[in-house]
């Protein structure tokens, strides 16, 4: 029996896949298997095993009924009495930007105020000029860093959004960037964010930007760069007419939508986004009773972001109950920004979204797998199941409950993705979170 930890290929993760295919059959021991595969309940096997065929599962269930396999081709894996989950999903990050905004973090703390921070630079704006100004390789490396966290964290799948460059050419690399991610073995869905702020150049034209923006959606779509579209919807962002335009556009494209909806007032923008049967509506503090109903009958999720509820010290909840009562599918993201959410813990997410948001452990846990699937309309993922993809997460922990209970320290031992096991963890979780020094750090 082939150790687990043998089984790592060293190297950038970009290597590491093309390096070491995985062979076709693999088996999976030793496991308490949470396959969160029914509706409700944990879906727990105390001694379990995983079987899987290339970089699907082909089998679940207990170790004493393993089907026979054969002796020949067949790789087999201790793992040691690991606590194992479908891999978690990321599904809403904008994982791709220059520089950082500690300094207007602190002038916030200090009394500070939107206005104090916009003249001092700070703000989107900032984090605009960062981006602009770095290379695309640049951005790439320190992207690619923030991704190795994720996934050390149990991430197996990941949405990354553009947003933060915001001309035709600025958002293209963004974009770029995220497909080249997408080859690090962890599956990316890039989102063109475009319509996320007014750029400089476009001071008091938001129609005009918007008009451009709808021009430029169908070239990024045609160099195969997008796989949804996302806006801003809020006073201090786009309107809902302006917004209807973008999806206009997507949906004239065959993209699904998404917004960031209700985040700061009642806006109707839940509403305007189910008319397009958006995959989700993002964060929702103020989201009302209208919205809830047109949320429902779209088939909607609620994608729930507790992190910037956090930072940005909120204190107007999401409509938890309501939403549930309703039975509209709960998803919970990092929404890791420089400017709202600079984590990159989607287990602390889950940890918040329970403390804060009352989720239920059950519920978190559900909101960071299959309703984050559900959220980026991927069926093929979120539960451990015949079929779905052998995407799954080692913990050391005993039950999944606990993904919910600790909080601020990694549980996570390793990630699996498509079957091939990954890197081990990195040594020093702080140096992940910081951009490389130089003038391009911002
Ligand atoms: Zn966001």
């Amino acid at each position: 029996m082939t150790d687990f930890l043998e089984s790592f290929a060293p190297g950038l993760p970009e290597q590491a896949v093309a390096a070491t295919p995985p062979p076709a059959r693999r088996v999976w021991r030793h496991a308490r298997v949470a396959t969160l595969a029914d509706a409700s309940g944990w879906g727990l096997i105390e001694r379990g095993a995983i079987v899987t065929e290339d970089a699907r599962i082909a089998w679940v269930g207990a170790e004493a009924d393993l089907p026979a396999l054969g002796r020949a081709a067949i790789e087999e894996h201790d793992l040691g009495g690991a606590l194992v989950t479908p891999g978690l999903i990321d599904a809403h990050t904008h994982l791709v930007y220059g520089g950082h905004r500690a300094h207007e973090f602190e002038m916030r703390l200090q009394g500070a105020s939107y206005e104090d921070i916009a003249k001092a630079g700070g703000g989107i704006r900032s984090t605009v000029a960062a981006t602009r100004a770095a290379s695309e390789d640049d951005l790439f490396r320190v992207a690619s860093r923030r991704l190795k966290t994720l996934r050390d964290g149990g991430v197996t799948t990941v949405e990354i959004k553009s947003g933060y460059g915001l001309s035709f050419e600025d958002e293209a690399r963004c974009l770029r960037v995220a497909r080249r991610l997408g080859q690090s073995g962890v599956t990316v869905r890039s989102t063109s964010l475009a319509a996320h702020a007014l750029p400089p150049e476009f001071e008091g034209r938001a129609d005009d930007y918007i008009a451009a923006v709808c021009q430029w959606l169908p070239k990024w779509h045609a160099e195969g760069l997008v796989d949804a579209v996302d806006a801003f919807c809020e006073r201090i962002a786009f309107s809902p007419a302006q917004v209807g335009r973008v999806f206009e556009t997507a949906q004239s494209l065959g993209l699904p939508v998404k917004l960031h909806a209700e985040q700061l007032s009642d806006s109707g923008g839940a509403e305007l986004a189910a008319r397009f049967k958006a995959l989700s509506c993002d964060h929702l503090e103020f989201l009302g009773d209208a919205g809830i109903a047109a949320m429902r009958s779209a088939g909607t999720t609620a994608m729930l972001l507790p992190g910037a509820y956090h930072f940005l010290r909120e204190t107007t909840l999401p409509p938890i109950a309501a939403l549930r009562a309703a039975g509209v599918a709960m998803a919970v993201s990092t929404d890791h920004n420089p400017g709202t959410s600079p984590t990159l813990s989607l287990p602390l997410m889950i940890h918040l979204a329970c403390v804060d948001f009352r989720l239920t452990p059950e519920e978190a846990v559900r909101g960071a797998t299959v309703n984050a699937a559900r959220a980026l309309g991927l069926a093929d993922r979120g539960t451990l199941a015949a079929g779905r993809r052998a995407d799954f997460a080692l913990w050391e922990l005993e039950h999944p409950r606990e993904l919910a209970y600790w909080f601020g320290h990694p549980t996570c031992r390793r990630t699996v993705v498509g079957a091939a096991a990954d890197m081990p963890i990195p040594p020093a979780p702080g140096t992940a979170l910081r951009p490389p020094r130089g003038p391009r750090a911002g």
